[in-house]
C-alpha cells in the first residue's frame, strides 16, 4: 500500500472562487493567476474550474502551451512578458498577450511588427508605481505610452492596457483603504490614455478594495481559497481548493517528563496520546511548524508536538479518545485554513501550497 499521505484538488473549489470574485467585481474582466502550476494544483487538475475566467495569466510559456492544449481559448497574458526571440514566436504562435515592462521589450515590438502576424497581442504595459520591481519609472512611463499608443493604433494590434501591481495590499484589512495602493491607483490613472484598460488587482486588491483594482483584475491566491495575508479565507467566503491529509500510523503513550521527537522539543506535561502522521518535510510540510500548529483528527484540533522530520510528524491526541491508528488528519484544506498554517510558520499560504512535494500523489474530486 503506498503511504496515505494525498493532495485532492478540488476544481469546484476553484469555480465558486472565481464566480465570487466577479460578483465582488462585476464590472470588471476576471483573470486568475495561474503560474507556478497553478499555485501548486496542477493546471490540468484545476483547469475545469476555470471556464467562467475572462482571461488567464501565467509566467511560463510552457503553462501557455498547456493551457492551448487543453483547449483554453480566450486570452492569455504572459505576466513577465517575453524573454528572448523564441519565446516571442511561441507566443504568436499560441495567440498570447503579454506585458512589457523594459525598453528592450518595447523595441521587441518594433521587429515583430514587421511581419505579418498570425495573432496581433495586446499588450499590457507595466507601470512601476511603488513597488520597484518591474515596471517602467514614472518620466519613462509617459514616453512609452505615447509611443505604443501610436504603435498600436498604426499597426492595427488591440488597444494597450495599463498595469500596474501592489506593494502593501496583503496588508491592508478587509475593506480598509490601504493609502499605499490609493497612491499607486492614483499615479496609474493621472497617466492613463482614456481609451486603454487598467489593470491593478491582485487577490488583496480584489477582496479589500475592489474600487481600486481597475478594468482588469489578477486574482491569484484567493482563486484557490486562500487569502494574501493571516485573514482566514472563510471571512471572505472562499473555498480551499486543496486538502492536503495522511493518517495516523502510530500512537505513542506517553508519560509527564518524555520527550517527543529530534531535539527533544516537546515535553510532555501531562500522561497522554501522541499520534504519529504520516507527512514530513520531505512530503512539504513545513520543517519549522512550532509546537501548537494546528492539524485536524476525528473532528478535532490536534496541535504539532515536536519537530517535524523527513517522512513523519506527531502531533497530541490527548483529548481526541477516537484518534487511532488508520484515523485521518488534515493538514491544512476545509478544516484548517493553508492561511492559519502559513501564519504560525511565520511564512504565507502561496509558499506552503506551492510547495507539496513530487512524492505526494494528487487526487481531484470535484464537490460543491
Ligand atoms: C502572482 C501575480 C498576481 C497574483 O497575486 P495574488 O496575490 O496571488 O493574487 C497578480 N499580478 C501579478 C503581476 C503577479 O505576478
Amino acid at each position: 500500500m503506498p503511504r496515505p499521505i494525498r493532495a485532492v484538488v478540488n476544481p469546484a473549489a476553484i469555480a465558486f472562487n472565481v464566480n465570487k470574485i466577479k460578483q465582488l467585481l462585476p464590472k470588471s474582466l476576471v483573470m486568475p493567476v495561474v503560474k507556478a502550476n497553478a499555485y501548486g494544483h496542477g493546471l490540468e487538475r484545476i483547469f475545469a474550474g476555470l471556464m467562467n475566467a475572462d482571461a488567464l495569466a501565467i509566467l511560463e510559456i510552457e503553462g501557455a502551451a498547456r493551457l492551448r492544449q487543453l483547449g483554453w481559448s480566450k486570452p492569455i497574458v504572459l505576466l513577465e512578458g517575453c524573454f528572448d526571440a523564441a519565446d516571442l514566436q511561441t507566443a504568436i504562435e499560441l495567440k498570447c498577450d503579454w506585458v512589457v515592462h523594459n525598453d528592450a521589450q518595447l523595441r521587441d515590438l518594433e521587429v515583430l511588427a514587421q511581419r505579418p502576424l498570425a495573432h496581433k497581442p495586446q499588450i499590457y504595459l507595466k507601470f512601476n508605481t511603488g513597488m520597484n520591481r518591474l515596471g517602467f519609472q514614472e518620466p519613462q512611463t509617459s514616453t512609452a505610452i505615447a509611443w505604443l499608443d501610436q504603435f498600436t493604433s498604426r499597426n492595427g494590434w488591440p488597444c494597450p492596457v495599463l498595469m500596474t501591481h501592489f506593494a502593501n495590499a496583503d496588508e491592508a484589512q478587509p475593506r480598509q483603504r490601504e493609502p499605499m495602493a490609493q497612491s499607486q491607483f492614483d499615479r496609474l490613472i493621472r497617466v492613463k490614455p482614456v481609451r486603454w484598460q487598467s489593470s491593478l488587482g491582485n487577490s488583496a486588491g480584489c477582496l479589500n478594495f475592489p474600487e481600486l483594482a481597475g478594468d482588469i483584475v489578477r486574482p491569484g491566491i484567493c482563486i484557490y481559497g486562500a487569502t494574501p495575508g493571516p485573514n482566514a479565507a472563510a471571512n471572505y467566503e472562499l473555498k480551499p481548493a486543496m486538502t492536503f491529509s495522511s493518517q495516523i500510523i502510530a500512537i505513542q503513550s506517553v508519560k509527564q517528563g518524555d520527550t517527543v521527537g529530534y531535539g527533544s522539543r516537546w515535553q510532555v506535561l501531562a500522561d497522554g496520546r501522541i499520534a504519529v502522521v504520516a507527512c514530513g518535510y520531505a512530503d512539504g510540510y513545513p520543517r519549522h511548524a512550532p509546537d501548537g500548529t494546528p492539524t485536524w483528527v476525528e473532528g478535532q484540533v490536534a496541535p504539532v508536538a515536536g519537530r517535524v522530520s523527513m517522512d513523519m510528524m506527531t502531533v497530541d491526541v490527548s483529548s481526541i479518545p477516537n484518534a487511532q491508528v488508520g484515523s485521518s488528519v488534515e493538514l491544512w484544506g476545509e478544516h484548517i485554513p493553508v492561511d492559519v498554517v502559513a501564519d504560525r510558520c511565520g511564512t504565507i499560504g502561496y509558499e506552503l501550497l506551492c510547495a507539496i512535494a513530487p512524492r505526494v500523489p494528487f487526487q481531484v474530486v470535484s464537490k460543491d
